[in-house]
């Protein structure tokens, strides 16, 4: 039989089982280069004479089986990825560790064996035995069991329960316990709601599809507020009461605490959430219940995608255009989303791709034909959407003067102020924003900031020579942190103490430019006294319950401002939000990457959509540097039609996606002139053998020319989808890089060009 291997070869190996073949997916362990590993079998192998036996059957039936299995061949495939790979990151940690699966945790019970109904018969039995008899009783009062822990922290002792066990009494017993962190998080209590003529309409048209074989893959276009979460719980009522189970996949639980608690509120212990912050026990549990049919829905990030949930009959995927659905490191590279269309496709399941601002490749999906549109264009419950303004940054500037330098914290004192003319919350806070700011917090509502980049400032510069500081090993400028006192690389994490002089030149005036979330924190609390601020981004929610202590306060009301990074524009729901402020809204907007557009017009259709979604009115105030920027108009008049015509203009020439197809190959290397052979010759190989209108571009240096000390160049190739997938599987199959530690990557449908 071939065996999968968790090893970076594009291939499986063949095996000879003694005592009959196990079933293709059960979990194997064999010698692989005189190493013991575990492994999947994956297919029928060769039947060649000297083959290696296989040490060892782990298990009675498979961990990947049926549907799932197919599915790791297409990703493999696909992706052009190593079948091992593939099927681990399919199963869960605990399944692949070691040779054994872990065991369900276990914990002693004490608990009633004989009944003792009389206090005459209490006498008889414990005599003088006192705390005996109160352990008894204790027991009896909980229901006739305590865990055995429990019964020694009431302060009894092992021997008197031990005595229990002797008199005949009570027994001590083993039971599984389920790990289950979500178990005591409270569940949203909202009242049930009554589909719209809208709701109801989508969901006559996703039941209408249940059932067909082939499935059918929808695109849900309904504006922020429209009430998707609605249409999506109704409608796996459906799929439950047909006796089937779905997958729903959010772009990150942590941030969609209120997505999560409604689907919990709707079907209780039928869900299962996966979480990042699950420890592998716990997510094997999950895993485990999911396979045995005692959960139907599992509900988590990403690799969500992969649940083992039997006979699938559904798979939704909300805000189906975020980007951390593509698995952007390692192998295998692919987007849950993509994957989501495929497996429901093959089970014959729905596919719901929910989103206000869809991404173009589903837009242009839709409008092929090849997913069904269905549009909820208003908010519920006659909701308006926000009115959004927008603040011309420029003039601001003009008037200021140089933006102004901040000291390096080293040499100043810790509350020294911006020593430039402009007063500091002015280059924050435009008189629109600042006005909106106290009329919304005069009427004791609550206001969302949004600045895309934290720290304090992200360029540290020379004023004499201009020379920036970089990154020892990335290339990218480092982040000032005030409060840690440090530049940071948000690449690779390298720090360092802020410099006295330049390195390049000596001299000792230094700007600090970049605004970042932890100076607007700063300036707001010295502007705004009063106001209860509280920041969001990855500084502040290192801690795995922070971002729900967090959105906990604002649900509370116990924050007035909350400021952070595109963390802050997902799905949050809280109808006392009624202002939305964007603080520099050309934050990447011209980055070198054909989606810079795409990805701030998302991020600002998404996070105005946060402003006014109960019954008080929002407003929104966009601040730019580019006011006539069609992305701003498209955001402003919250256009995303138009917004996506005039992109579309953009992106057919030269065809970038969704016109075709990409691929990115990245060659990196610890060695600079490494990068660039390996990456030539790999360029001239593919052109070699690229055919179909299959174009080869570069090699070119990538934007981000180093990382963590490897150069890095690009080779893209781009053409039909067929086609690219052929110079692919030539490029994995016949080049082979040279040179000591070169690496080359294969991404497939890349989000991420830098
Ligand atoms: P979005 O489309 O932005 O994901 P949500 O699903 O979060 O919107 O819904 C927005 C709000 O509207 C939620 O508070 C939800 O409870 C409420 N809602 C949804 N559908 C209805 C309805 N039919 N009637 C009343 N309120 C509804
Ligand atoms: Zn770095």
């Amino acid at each position: 039989m071939e065996v999968a291997l968790p090893v970076p070869l594009r291939q499986a190996f063949s095996y000879r089982f003694r005592g009959g073949a196990p079933e293709v997916g059960t979990r194997v362990s064999v010698l692989f280069r005189n190493r013991a590993m575990v492994g999947w079998v994956w297919g029928p192998g060769k039947q060649v004479p000297g083959l290696l036996d296989a040490k060892a059957v782990l298990e009675s039936e498979p961990s990947v089986a049926g549907e799932l299995m197919e599915l790791a061949r297409w990703i493999a495939e696909y992706y052009v990825a190593p079948p091992g790979v593939v099927l681990k990151t399919m199963v869960p940690v605990a399944a692949t560790k070691g040779s054994k699966l872990p065991k369900p945790a276990t914990r002693s019970v004490v608990k009633v064996e004989r009944e003792i109904g009389t206090l005459d018969e209490m006498q008889r039995t414990f005599g003088r035995a006192r705390r005996q008899r109160e352990a008894y009783e204790q027991l009896q009062e909980a229901g006739g069991a305590l865990p055995l822990a429990v019964v020694l922290e009431k302060g009894f002792s092992r021997p008197v329960v031990t005595g229990l066990v002797r008199r005949g009494v009570a027994a001590i017993e083993r039971e599984t316990v389920v790990r289950d962190p979500f178990r005591d998080t409270p569940v949203a209590a909202e009242p049930a709601h009554v589909p719209n003529a809208g709701q109801r309409r989508a969901l006559r048209e996703l039941a209408g599809a249940l059932g067909r074989r082939g499935g059918s893959t929808f695109l849900l276009h309904g504006v922020t507020g429209s009430g998707k979460t609605l249409v999506y719980v109704e409608f796996l009522k459906r799929v439950l009461a047909r006796g089937e189970g779905a997958v729903v996949l959010v772009p990150e639980i942590a941030l969609t605490p209120q997505t999560v608690s409604r689907f919990r509120q709707a079907f209780g212990d039928a869900v299962a959430v996966l979480h990042s912050g699950l420890s592998a026990g716990e997510r094997f549990d999950a895993w485990r219940q999911l396979r045995t049919n005692q959960k139907r829905i599992a509900i988590g990030a990403r690799s969500a995608v992969f649940a083992p949930v039997q006979r699938l009959g559904a798979v939704v995927v909300d805000e189906e255009h975020e980007h951390s659905y593509k698995q952007s490191s390692g192998a295998p590279r692919y987007n849950a989303r993509d994957v989501a269309v495929v497996r429901a496709a093959r089970a014959g399941a729905v596919c719901v791709l929910g989103s206000a601002t869809p991404a173009l490749e589903s837009w242009a999906n839709a409008a092929s034909g090849k997913y069904r549109l269905l549009s909820l264009p208003d908010r519920v419950g006659g909701g308006v959407l926000p009115e959004v303004r927008v603040a011309d940054l420029r003039t601001k500037t003009d008037r200021a003067g140089r933006a102004a330098g901040v000291p390096p914290a080293a040499a100043a004192p810790a509350v020294s102020a911006p020593t430039a003319a402009a007063a500091p919350q002015d280059r924050v806070l435009s008189p629109m924003l600042a006005d909106a700011m106290r009329r919304c917090l005069g009427r004791k509502e609550q206001a969302l900031l949004l600045l895309n980049r934290r720290g304090y400032a992200n360029v540290c510069r020379c004023q004499e020579c201009g020379d920036v500081r970089l990154c020892v090993r990335c290339s990218v400028s480092l982040t000032f942190h005030r409060s840690r006192r440090v530049l940071a690389c948000h690449h690779c994490g390298h720090s360092e103490p802020p410099p006295v002089r330049c390195d390049r030149c000596g001299g000792s005036a230094l700007s600090y430019r970049g605004l970042g979330t932890e100076q607007v924190e700063r300036i707001l609390r010295e502007y705004l006294p009063r106001a209860r601020v509280a920041r969001m981004d990855m500084d502040t929610t290192r801690g795995k319950w922070s971002h729900h202590e967090i959105l906990g306060r604002l649900r509370d009301g116990a924050v007035d401002v909350l400021l952070g990074t595109q963390m802050i524009a997902k799905g949050l729901d809280f109808p006392r939000v009624t202002l939305v402020g964007v603080i520099d809204a050309d934050v990447g907007l011209h980055l070198p990457d054909f989606r810079a557009c795409e990805r701030t017009f998302q991020l600002l259709a998404q996070v105005a959509g946060r402003a006014g979604r109960g019954r008080l009115p929002g407003e929104v105030v966009i601040q730019t540097r580019v006011p006539d920027h069609y992305v701003v108009r498209a955001a402003l008049a919250h256009d995303y039609r138009g917004f996506v015509e005039r992109e579309l203009e953009s992106r057919a020439d030269p065809a970038y996606p969704p016109f075709l197809r990409m691929a990115r190959l990245l060659v990196h290397s610890p060695i600079q002139e490494d990068a660039l052979r390996n990456a030539d010759a790999l360029a001239a190989w593919l052109r070699t053998c690229v055919r179909d209108g299959v174009e080869v571009l570069g090699p070119a240096p990538a934007p981000i020319e180093k990382l963590q000390g490897r150069f890095r160049w690009h080779v893209l190739v781009r053409g039909a989808a067929a086609g690219v997938g052929r110079a692919l599987h030539a490029a994995a199959g016949g080049f082979e890089a040279r040179g000591p530690g070169v690496r080359v990557s294969l991404d497939r449908d890349p989000l991420n060009l830098m």
